[in-house]
């Protein structure tokens, strides 16, 4: 009840942002009317000196004086207006108080003047408009507080009417309408008072909706890059540059797929509530599902991540959580989007890594991102210009009478770019399988081997089968084994000639669909070949799975060959695993003749590696006149 008095005499408590929504409606009503006071006025200066000068009494003169004071006044009330409430918008500190009062001598004079010249009229029997139009205009444009409203208007209306009364008695008709235009003026100022204010909490509402993040209710992106703006213009520790963090809680997903999507969200907010706590207040936010973001102190930040980082794992002993967090130091003015980019690139370096949990975005990254940036941006024009070229490796015999005869060639890719020189697959494949693209060179690759063996074939050379790596990611990107049978088609060549490596590590996602691809495979006369075994994590699965015509073991067993004793029965094992599930082995990075004796000894069938030759270009190949393809 107090409360719903309070708020009819505009008493009640508003909150910052209402207060500075009315003011500032206010603020811009009053440089409209400012600057219509002075161009106005200044008019009236112009009209009422050029009247007197053709007509130059000593009466208007006088006149004229005394009226050049008040259009002066009240031009120079004008412009302080103009200044303080323009200042105020423009948010400059420490005006809103003077901005304030400024408007009200601005009323002042206007009404004071609205006054004088309805008085000087009224009494000589004429309009009293000059009155009316001053306090229409003071309180009809400006917002006024009821109790504010009452107060000015019922000494305006009232004063008017006292002075007008004690010059000339004002008659009963021009009171009452005098009453009227009061209560119509009061009535006008309070509605104008009340849609104000509910138009403020609207849209106080509305940027709180969109200032939060919906699920956890911390802030979102939005304000936090506005709040981190001002705290950046505002840094005052120029021995720590400020640093903006990405935090990503690994492993989430296994949160959410043990405990359910509700759960998790739950388990969202709690995270968001800590983060809260021991970031700086309204310098974080959550941006998406397990990312946040935040503005720290650079010479805080680890200490601080680092206890965010222990609270967070010990919220569950359920999942295995961690806090990865990567950050960029703004030395340099690098904007909030640019460093929050660079440091969700640190963050994501170390995902996966087990021993990192904090990276900065360095030199070294730097030059990292850059490179991926240039594999993305210049795969088509690579592919187009020819920079992708296939590089060979032969495939040796190793069992049999023929030792270290040429039983067909491993497909090798090479970018060899005119800015950056000869990138090897590194430098690419990891990028383009991240960004979905490696379909682009792997198709490429197939076009050019089938070229090559077409070109031998024309020339009645010698050839090999070819075998070629996919990445798991071309499986879904496009229908390998359509395609390969369309190039087969064209350039004339049996299957016989292209194998499909595929590694280990592919055979871990949809089993099924691979499965069904492999199948079409062999229907189509290809042959698949397990690349990398034994390096990944499904190996013995994996044999049990896929049927595959050729095993090849991971060239890590050849590793420290001499050092290492249990290398020799692992390899043995292996091959003769391979062998008994009717698999051709093949052993990959044979480097020296005393590795390539063991694995003849130990009954592997083929053999590929330095030993023989690196991988090379055709020509190259040809020249070194052991090999043809
Ligand atoms: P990978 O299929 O296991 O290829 C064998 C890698 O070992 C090749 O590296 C080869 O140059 C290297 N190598 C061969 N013999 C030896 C040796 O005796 N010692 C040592 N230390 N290394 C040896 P490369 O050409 O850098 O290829 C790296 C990986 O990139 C390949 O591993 C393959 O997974 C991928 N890759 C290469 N070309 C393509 C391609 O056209 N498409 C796709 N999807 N992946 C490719
Ligand atoms: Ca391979
Ligand atoms: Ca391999």
């Amino acid at each position: 009840m107090l409360e719903k008095l309070k708020r009819m005499l505009g008493v009640s408590k508003k909150s910052v942002y209402v207060q500075d929504f009315f003011s500032r409606s206010n603020m811009k009503s009053a440089i409209y009317m400012a600057i219509v006071c002075i161009a106005l006025e200044l008019w009236m200066i112009y009209s009422v000196t050029q009247y007197v000068m053709s007509t130059p009494e000593t009466e208007d003169m006088e006149w004229l004086i005394s009226h050049f004071g008040w259009y002066v006044a009240l031009i120079a009330v004008s412009v302080l207006t103009l200044v303080f409430a323009s200042r105020y918008l423009k948010r400059k500190k420490g005006n809103r108080f003077t901005a304030g009062v400024i408007i009200r001598l601005f009323s002042l004079v206007s009404i004071v003047f609205g006054i004088h010249f309805g008085y000087t009229s009224f009494v000589k029997g004429q309009q009293i408009l000059s009155f009316i139009t001053m306090a229409v205009f003071v309180f009809c444009i400006l917002t006024w507080q009821p109790l504010e409203a009452f107060f000015y208007t019922v000494a305006a209306y009232g004063g008017f009417y006292l002075i007008a009364n004690h010059a000339s008695p004002v008659q009963y008709a021009d009171q009452v309408n005098l009453f009227m235009m009061w209560i119509s003026s009061f009535i006008i100022t309070l509605s104008a008072y009340f849609q104000k204010i509910s138009e403020g909490e609207k849209s106080e509402g509305l940027e709180k909706l969109s200032d939060e993040d919906m699920l956890t209710g911390i802030p979102n992106m939005r304000s936090f890059y506005r709040n981190a703006q001002e705290a950046l213009a505002e840094w005052d520790d120029p021995d720590h540059p400020p640093a903006v963090a990405f935090l990503d809680l690994e492993n989430f997903k296994s949160y959410n797929g043990k405990f359910g999507h509700r759960m998790g969200d739950e388990f969202l907010c709690k995270i968001a509530a800590l983060f809260m706590e021991n970031l700086p207040k309204g310098l974080a936010a959550r941006i998406s599902d397990d990312h946040f973001v935040a503005l720290l102190n650079s010479g805080k930040l680890e200490e601080i991540i680092w206890k965010l980082r222990e609270q967070t794992r010990m919220m569950t002993s359920e999942v295995h959580l961690d806090l990865k967090t990567g950050f960029f130091c703004i030395r340099n003015g690098e904007s909030l989007s640019v460093a929050s980019d660079r440091a969700r690139i640190a963050c994501s370096s170390i995902k996966q890594k087990n021993d990192r949990w904090l990276c900065e975005y360095d030199e070294q990254l730097a030059s990292r991102h850059e490179l991926i940036q240039y594999v993305i941006n210049n795969i088509d024009l690579a592919i187009e210009k020819g920079y992708i070229r296939v590089y060979y490796q032969p495939v040796v015999n190793c069992a049999g009478e023929h030792p270290g005869e040429l039983m067909g060639v491993e497909v090798l890719a090479r970018w060899d770019d005119p800015v950056r020189g000869l990138l090897s697959p590194a430098a690419f494949i990891g990028t383009l399988e991240e960004y979905r693209a490696i379909d682009k060179l792997d198709q490429c690759i197939v076009k050019q081997v089938c070229q090559d063996l077409r070109k031998n074939l024309d020339v009645g050379l010698p050839v090999v089968p070819c075998s070629i790596n996919f990445s798991r990611l071309d499986f879904e990107l496009f229908d390998v084994p359509a395609f390969l049978e369309a190039q087969l088609e064209q350039y004339q060549i049996s299957p016989q000639l292209l194998d499909v490596e595929i590694t280990e590590s592919a055979l871990s996602g949809n089993l099924r669909f691979l499965q069904k691809n492999m199948n079409a495979l062999r229907e189509k006369g290809f042959q698949s070949w397990l690349d990398d075994f034994g390096s990944g994590y499904s190996s013995l699965n994996t044999l049990k799975d896929f049927a595959f015509d050729v095993m090849k073991i991971d060239m890590s067993f050849l590793r420290n060959f001499d050092m290492n004793e249990k290398s020799k029965p692992i390899l043995r094992n292996m091959v003769d695993l391979g062998k008994q599930l009717g698999m051709v082995t093949l052993c990959e990075g044979v480097e020296t003749k005393e590795q390539f004796d063991f694995l003849r000894s130990i009954g592997c069938q083929r053999a590929q590696g330095y030993y023989f030759s690196k991988p090379l270009p055709l020509e190259q190949l040809k020249e070194s006149g052991k090999w043809g393809i």
